[in-house]
């Protein structure tokens, strides 16, 4: 391909335009690897191989699990335990051996054959504990394929150590989930661009958050670039432009001088407040420069996924306290945890769900784990000394479930001295916005989670590119659900926000102004642009 570009066209989810070699990031790309047949090297070599793997991976299982014992529990170390028991088993490993003696089968073949078929093996049994440790298997497969591809013969990709973790690199990857950001060195990422993932994944809001461009829903890239190739992304236009010449190039820079001299502070407006989101306590900052009235949503889940373990009680207050400190008395919405459905993380141990997003997930995840519940209502309780905190509860869906939550968060406070505390829920899934009188009434506010809403109303994967044309806000039926949502505010006298991502699109701010909505809340780095639109509506 030197020295010719090629084009894809994908679906646009983060402005800006970067061009930067591509870290490729990819958890699955030893399946894709072809595999050769017979071995090129003596038996004695590639069992030596093997062997060499094995050690290196049994070492690194024995760090994490000692690592996640000291930083996490013992519970979770198991899973370590398990894994490394799975690389030591006498009869797999038989069969590993059998086939690159016997078989002349390289050692990727001989691994890639024989888990995958203890894996399938273990997803046909009729119990959900056994089928968790099929996924043990995948783990340690994909272990041994990454050590071994250091070694491979002709086979040379650059891996996360050159690329270190994405830094001033386009990552690709086929969808980023808030697990692989952990691995990520991403605030220092120049672009994503992935194969899956819609407007409102959490790739995209992550890439809006940071301010960079990505690009979703580009297939079969992975077929022509390696780690390294320069690449060129557009995400505005959704173009992504490997190896571009030279006048793509410039092209490209015209581009990005003219969006970065729009970026400025803009006070803030009379007719729309607006807030911030945040994933991060750090982030709070950004939010103070741009002069955000509050924030509107703070996505605790993020600090774990960030942190990459579970906090305990001090460290969840010393960063909520530090962002409610920050405020000054201005709003903070805590989302309290939020995890399932694409948040599902490995702290948690969660169940595998053939269907997650409709699993346990938001509120029921809560409910079902009174451990981490208590321990963030505690901190929650303990940074209102400070100022006022709001509690909002992710993906309620009815009254009862708000008065159980209510509850919970009032029993786990027992005792702790506090400051002002409100609490209120995220109208995210249908049958909560069809009794929005009844849960504002419980409520001290509510903010609307259009994201989900929009996927749970449509019944549309707000993840999935393929089925991108149905994940569309123009349609009247969900405007109908925001005029019933401010009608019930309204009413109640409740204050209503949003803070899904179609709050950040200026396209929309007038109309959410015009039908009585008075506050919004988006990625820090959008303000200025949410603020002008709402100075042209009042025009
Ligand atoms: C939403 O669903 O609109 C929302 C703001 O929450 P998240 O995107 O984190 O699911
Ligand atoms: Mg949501």
């Amino acid at each position: 391909m030197s020295g010719k570009e090629i084009r894809f066209q994908g679906l646009p989810i983060s402005n800006g335009v970067a061009i930067a070699k591509v870290c490729l990031f990819d958890d699955n790309r030893h399946h894709k690897m072809p595999l050769e047949e017979t071995s090129r090297l003596s038996v004695e070599e590639e069992i030596a191989r093997l062997k060499k793997a094995s050690v290196l991976v049994s070492q690194r299982l024995a760090e994490i699990r000692d690592k996640v014992k000291r930083e996490i529990g013992s519970a979770e170390a198991e899973i370590f335990v398990a894994q490394k028991m799975i690389l030591e088993d006498s009869s797999l490993n038989e069969q590993l051996l059998y086939l690159i003696s016997s078989k002349r089968a390289p050692a990727e073949l001989a691994i890639t054959l024989t888990f995958d078929e203890y894996e399938h093996k273990l997803l046909a049994v009729d119990s959900e504990y056994i089928r968790q440790r099929a996924s043990d298997i995948a783990e340690v497969k994909r272990r041994l394929l990454d050590t071994l591809s250091d070694t491979a013969p002709g086979f040379k990709c650059e891996g996360l150590g050159s690329c270190k973790k994405g830094r001033n690199r386009i990552v690709v990857t086929e969808e980023l989930t808030p697990m692989i950001t952990i691995e990520l060195n991403f605030e220092h990422v120049k672009g994503f661009i992935t194969e899956r993932g819609g407007v409102t994944s959490h790739a995209a809001i992550l890439a809006r958050a940071l301010g960079v461009p990505a690009v979703s829903g580009i297939h079969g890239l992975f077929d022509v670039i390696s780690c390294g190739t320069q690449v060129l992304i557009n995400g505005q236009t959704g173009e992504v432009v490997v190896c571009p010449e030279p006048d793509t190039i410039s092209q490209a820079h015209q581009i990005s001088t003219v969006e970065v001299s729009k970026e400025r502070i803009i006070e803030p407006v009379d007719n729309l407040k607006v807030y911030a989101n945040i994933n991060l306590s750090n982030d709070v900052d950004e939010a103070l420069e741009l002069h955000a009235e509050g924030i509107g949503l703070y996505r605790t889940e993020f600090e774990l996924f960030s942190a990459g373990r579970l906090l305990d009680e001090d460290e969840e207050f010393e960063r909520y306290s530090y962002v409610v400190k920050k405020m000054n008395g201005k709003p903070v919405y805590f989302r309290m945890l939020d995890v399932g459905g694409d948040k599902n993380t490995q702290f948690f141990n969660l169940p595998q769900e053939s269907n997650p997003y409709l699993g346990c997930r938001g509120a029921r995840f809560l409910i079902a784990r009174p451990d981490i519940f208590n321990q963030q209502a505690r901190a929650l309780a303990r940074a209102s000394a400070y100022g006022p905190v709001y509690v909002m509860y992710p993906m309620v869906v009815s009254a009862e479930q708000l008065v159980t939550l209510k509850g919970m968060f009032a029993s786990a406070i027992d005792g702790i001295r506090t400051g002002t505390i409100y609490q209120g829920l995220m109208f995210e899934v249908p049958s909560a916005c069809l009794r929005a009188t009844e849960l504002l009434e419980m409520s001290d506010f509510a903010s609307i989670g259009s994201n989900d809403l929009i996927q749970y109303l449509f019944a549309v994967d707000r993840n999935n590119d393929l089925v991108a044309y149905d994940y569309n806000p123009d349609k009247p039926v969900f405007w109908d659900i925001i005029r019933l949502l401010i009608s019930a505010a309204q009413k109640t006298g409740k204050p209503l926000s949003i803070c899904g991502e179609i709050a950040s699109d200026p396209k929309y701010t007038s109309k959410f102004i015009d039908i009585g909505l008075d506050t919004v809340s988006v990625s820090s780095r959008l303000i200025p642009h949410i603020r002008l639109a709402a100075m042209e509506q009042s025009l």
